[in-house]
């Protein structure tokens, strides 16, 4: 018994000393872990450490779509895709260039096949050349580019359709759809954090190629549709957003041909003050809002 005793003393001090040590991590922000959501028996898709990501399992390999934001998470992706099967990652899969859908690629092994759209790898290759934070792996560039607006792959013995209909998010946006299993990856054309559809003018996005985009991806023969941010969404929820930023986009038309000014069609519209309209008002770098792209489209001004 006095044993016992001595040992629930040390057990206890050890406790104590561990919640302390607890606490002391918690002051430092430690990334939540990624969290894996199963589609079918086959896929899979990947949430957190930045855009979702989508894990194909083939015969012989695995096909991922996008890689998360940093090396560490994606790291943590290929650990989490080793729990589901021992199978090795052969083919990535990007749906845009943003660094929060490529970066973690620094954790892939090379020689894998890297997939993306033409324009997406001159994007890279631009951020690759100015250099700084959120640059590209520099050994992790598409080894594979689409030109065309409808590929049929065949990969690890999954069909595999990759589709652009027009520059919408950005120049290079691929989406990446699997016919069997009636599942799409739409990557940022659809980011559930903000009401509108996100345009990267810098990346020559525009506003008439997202309508035509989205229309597209509604009309795809699937009912499971992963965002690039957010949860998997269902048919309707696409042509909702499709038809609401198409009317949106219609009525900025016509108060545009009434010479209305910027800050007026943004009264007119509805857009919420600028502190939540940018950057989803979560701190993150104020990209342009919709209202913002569009006018620019149809005045062809930069503001
Ligand atoms: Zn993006």
């Amino acid at each position: 018994m006095h044993y016992q005793k001595v040992f629930s003393f040390v057990f206890a001090a050890a406790l104590s000393l561990s919640v302390l040590a607890a606490v002391a991590v918690a002051q430092a922000p430690t990334p939540a872990p990624l969290m894996v959501h199963q589609l079918k028996p086959n896929v899979y898709w990947i949430e957190g450490g930045g855009g979702n990501s989508g894990v194909i399992v083939g015969d012989k390999g695995v096909i991922v779509v996008d890689a998360k934001t940093t090396p560490a998470a994606g790291k943590e992706l290929l650990d989490d895709i080793a729990k589901i099967t021992p199978k090795p990652v052969t083919t990535v899969i990007l749906t845009h260039s943003d660094g929060d859908h490529v970066n973690g690629l620094a954790s892939f092994p090379a020689g894998i096949t890297i997939i993306a759209h033409q324009n997406n790898k001159k994007e890279q290759e631009t951020a690759l050349a100015a250099g700084g934070k959120g640059a590209p792996p520099a050994g992790h560039l598409p080894t594979q580019t689409i030109a065309k607006n409808k590929e049929d792959l065949k990969i690890d013995g999954e069909k595999v359709e990759v589709l652009h209909w027009a520059p919408a998010h950005t120049s290079g946006d691929l989406v990446v759809f699997l016919p069997a299993e009636k599942i799409v990856f739409t990557g940022d054309i659809i980011a559930m954090q903000l009401p509108d559809p996100l345009i990267h003018l810098e990346k020559n996005g525009t506003s008439e190629g997202w309508v035509a985009t989205a229309k597209g991806i509604a009309g795809l023969n699937a009912d499971q549709f992963v965002p690039g941010h957010g949860d998997v969404q269902a048919k309707a929820a696409i042509q909702k957003r499709e038809t609401d930023a198409a009317a949106k986009r219609a009525k900025i038309k016509d108060l545009v041909a009434q010479g209305k000014s910027l800050d007026e069609i943004k009264t007119a519209v509805g857009d919420p003050p600028p502190a939540q309209g940018r950057g989803g008002g979560r701190g993150g770098p104020a990209f342009a809002s919709f209202t913002e792209v569009v006018y620019q489209e149809l005045t062809k001004k930069r503001s």
